[in-house]
């Protein structure tokens, strides 16, 4: 695990100019990345979208985090009422296209962060998907952004030894089989044998969050879709005892 390469690379982006902010869906294994970010500078932007179909354990994991480590949180909401997402024979959008559904309620809030800042961190990891696997550590992301994935060769193990190290908790539905943890209509909990990812969007055609969607049409450019996915298979992240 190379933090050093990690504060380097962010105190060049400065001197440089450019404008940084991070995201985060505040789940355990997102703790390594915040925990190292507020150790840097805490006046980076952390940008949460507020889906409005979070789990509350969530929010409250995000409530502790922003504590304990001193987060500048900047949180994102939709601008398309709900009432608005329903398909004409009555469905919600997250059962019958995840993909527009994501659209709304996740990639439109982060446009506008897209369009005003240099630098989007990322702890996107590579043995999480195959998706992932394919992407480097610095790549072109949309409106012109450069994206950072510090973490990308980091396996989940790494990520548990970092969170016993630093005693960082664990989001509370980790001990209750959610390893993966999304919004709540797209999550479930996995089973003996699944890999970490099979927790989201179970029994539907969709493999990435809609924040990533831009590197899966890279990926099926590049590679052809249909390999299998990233060995991702795995017990919950280390650190601390769940909370409630
Ligand atoms: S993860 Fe599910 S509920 Fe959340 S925006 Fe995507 S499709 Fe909708």
């Amino acid at each position: 695990m190379k933090i050093d390469s990690i504060v380097r690379r962010i105190a060049e982006y400065k001197q440089r100019g450019l404008s940084l902010f991070a995201s985060s869906s505040f789940q355990s294994q997102s703790t390594p990345l915040l925990h190292i970010l507020s150790r840097i500078d805490r006046e980076i932007p952390i940008y949460f979208v507020d889906t409005g179909y979070l789990f509350p354990e969530t929010h409250r994991f995000r409530d502790l985090l922003v504590d304990l480590l001193g987060l500048n949180v900047v949180t994102l909401r939709p601008t398309v009422s709900k009432l608005h997402q329903i398909t004409s024979d009555g469905r919600l959008l997250f059962a019958s296209d995840p993909d527009l559904c994501c659209h709304f309620n996740k990639v439109e809030p982060m446009e506008a962060a897209l369009a005003r800042h240099d630098v989007w961190i990322n702890g996107v990891r590579a043995d999480q998907t195959k998706e992932r696997r394919a992407m480097r550590i610095e790549q072109a992301g949309p409106y012109g952004i450069r994206r950072y994935h510090p973490l990308l060769d980091w396996t989940a193990e790494d990520v548990q030894v970092y969170m016993r190290q630093y005693g960082l908790p664990r989001h509370p539905l980790d001990c209750q089989g959610y390893v993966s943890i999304g919004r709540e209509p797209c999550t479930r909990r996995v089973m003996d044998g699944l890999a970490r990812r099979d927790g989201r969007w179970f029994g539907l055609n969709k493999r990435e969050c809609g924040l990533h969607t831009d590197l899966i049409r890279a990926h099926e450019a590049m590679s052809g879709a249909g390999d299998e996915d990233a060995d991702d298979h795995g017990s919950s992240p280390g650190g601390q005892a769940c909370g409630s």
